[in-house]
């Protein structure tokens, strides 16, 4: 569907479950080689399995996006094994559901490690490769908790604070980064049925709740996330960088 995507290589973190795995898989379809990365790379390694079954191209490595030396060494091996990064897809995060008042210091630090400062190492280590071939692409996943949108999340006010810093931090790299060739931009998804909610899935009343906000009643589809993403990664969007775009049924609208 996107030519321009044959032979681009792809780095997706937290690519073993969920919509990584999925944006992953899409990617593969259009002919990008896909770095399939998280913190289990036995996981990772059964996407590559399907991605290679499938005809493509792909690559399981570990990285956990918290740590500096381990996001070097992905940017690195990618390189090594393809001669170059394209796109990121910055996709890793975790979602803890706890009362403010009951968080604790080293659970705030533990979200945004994972959720910001990850994005924030990937970004800038891609960056620099990116650098070199003046283009690239930057997808961030933030999620519509990210503030200025007229709806608060309780319990998630650190999962909110690492978003909404997405968003800020998104905003700025454009200025820096439109001259070097790169672009970058934000999907923030609703409520899309993963793993990640799970937790919520088991409180019914919850659910009513929530579906009660959303005009299209429904979860959204990791797959539906993709298509959006694939659309950013490429030329289809070329004039786009600093958006961030919603895809959640309806919820901020309804
Ligand atoms: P998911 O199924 O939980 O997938 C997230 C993946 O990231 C998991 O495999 C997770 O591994 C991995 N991960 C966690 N910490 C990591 C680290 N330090 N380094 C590398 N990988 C790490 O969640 P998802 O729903 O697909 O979420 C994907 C993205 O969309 C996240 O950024 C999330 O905040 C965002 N989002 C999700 C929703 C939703 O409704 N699902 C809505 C808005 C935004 P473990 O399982 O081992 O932790």
């Amino acid at each position: 569907m996107y030519e321009d995507l044959k032979n681009k290589v792809a780095i997706v973190t937290g690519a073993r479950r969920g919509m990584g795995r999925t944006h992953a898989l899409k990617l593969a379809q259009e002919g990008v080689k896909v770095v399939v990365s998280d913190i289990s790379e036995e996981d990772c390694q059964k996407v590559v399995d399907e991605i290679k079954k499938a005809g493509g191209e792909g690559l399981a490595l570990k990285c956990d996006v918290s740590q500096k030396k381990e996001v070097d060494e992905l940017v690195k091996k990618t390189v090594d094994k393809f001669g170059k990064v394209d796109i990121l897809i910055n996709n890793a995060g975790i979602a803890q559901f706890k009362p403010f008042l009951e968080l604790t210091e080293e659970e705030w630090d533990r979200t945004l490690d994972i959720n910001l400062k990850g994005y924030f190492l990937c970004a800038q280590a891609v960056s620099k490769e990116m650098a070199k071939q003046k283009s690239g692409v930057i997808v961030n996943i933030a999620s519509v908790a990210m503030g200025q949108v007229g709806v608060g999340f309780p319990n998630v006010v650190h999962y909110c604070a690492s978003k909404g810093g997405i968003v800020a931090m998104t905003e700025a790299l454009v200025l820096e980064l439109a001259p070097l060739g790169i672009r970058v931009n934000v999907v923030s998804p609703g409520m899309i049925e993963t793993p990640m909610i799970d937790p919520i899935k088991q409180d019914p009343k919850m659910i009513e709740g929530l579906m009660s906000r959303v005009p299209l009643r429904r979860f959204g589809k990791p797959e539906e996330v993709s298509d959006l993403v694939l659309f950013l990664a490429s030329e289809a969007s070329s004039y786009m960088t600093g958006s961030a775009v919603v895809i959640d049924g309806g919820w901020l609208s309804g």
